[in-house]
């Protein structure tokens, strides 16, 4: 009896130590939490403005809900569609596809231009053509090359960016950048584009208010932003 209890207290001592002894369960580490990247309105629209430089339309005709937050603040539904104006001589087809006519010995005012091309009810117009041209910094258009010619597409929401430098003015015209606009199989819109503060807007024929950029100075060069509303038949 006596040796069963010496055992008996053998084994509970051994069992008592073990658990004294052995390591602490590891408890395991929070795991890392990857969080979702929300694509934002303003990623998506990837605005060089702020909302609060962007012109703020105080009608109070219903915003369209369906599109990126940086094209709300311009486009309200219906908007009116972008006005035509003349081609000019200077157009030829066959630029290269582009969203920058800067290059090495491009001289003038950086100018970055980005917006949309939506529809009159401020839906986006993906694979959207746009093909700019104009004259350079020194009133020159290059009729034999591509200086300062290109054509883009918008991407799936519509959107196209410009980089290239403010034109100068040649005689008889005020600032202005060409551009052709046009929806897959749509009709082809060709207009002008224009500067604000600009004296010769005043005497200038084809000017459109409506088309002057809202120019905001960054840096050394301007951007603005300006949506183009065309009709798809
Ligand atoms: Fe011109």
């Amino acid at each position: 009896m006596k040796y069963r209890i010496i055992l008996l207290w053998i084994g509970m001592s051994f069992l008592i130590g073990c658990s004294v002894g052995a390591p602490p369960t590891p408890q395991p580490e929070n795991p890392i939490v990857s969080l979702p990247i929300v694509e934002s309105a303003a990623t998506q629209g990837t605005s060089l403005l702020t909302p609060e430089t962007l012109a703020t339309d105080t009608s109070t005709q219903p915003v369209s809900t369906s599109f990126p937050k940086p094209a709300l603040t311009t486009c309200r539904s219906p908007s009116p569609l972008t006005p035509s104006l003349t081609e000019g001589p200077y157009f030829k087809s066959g630029s290269p596809e582009r969203t920058s006519l800067l290059e090495a010995d491009t001289t003038g005012t950086r100018l970055t231009l980005t917006g949309y091309v939506l529809t009159a009810d401020c839906q986006p117009v993906p694979s959207a053509l746009l093909e700019f041209w104009q004259a350079d910094a020194n009133r020159v258009y290059d009729n034999s090359g591509n200086t300062l010619r290109g054509h883009q597409f918008t991407d799936k929401t519509g959107k196209y960016i410009l980089e290239t430098v403010i034109p100068g003015i040649y005689t008889g015209r005020t600032e202005h950048i060409h551009v052709k606009v046009q929806a897959p199989d749509g009709p082809e819109l060709t207009t002008q584009l224009f500067f604000p503060d600009v004296a010769e807007n005043q005497s200038d024929r084809i000017f459109d208010p409506s088309l002057v950029l809202p120019l905001t100075p960054v840096g050394d060069g301007q951007v603005a932003e300006f949506n183009f509303i065309i009709s798809l038949q």
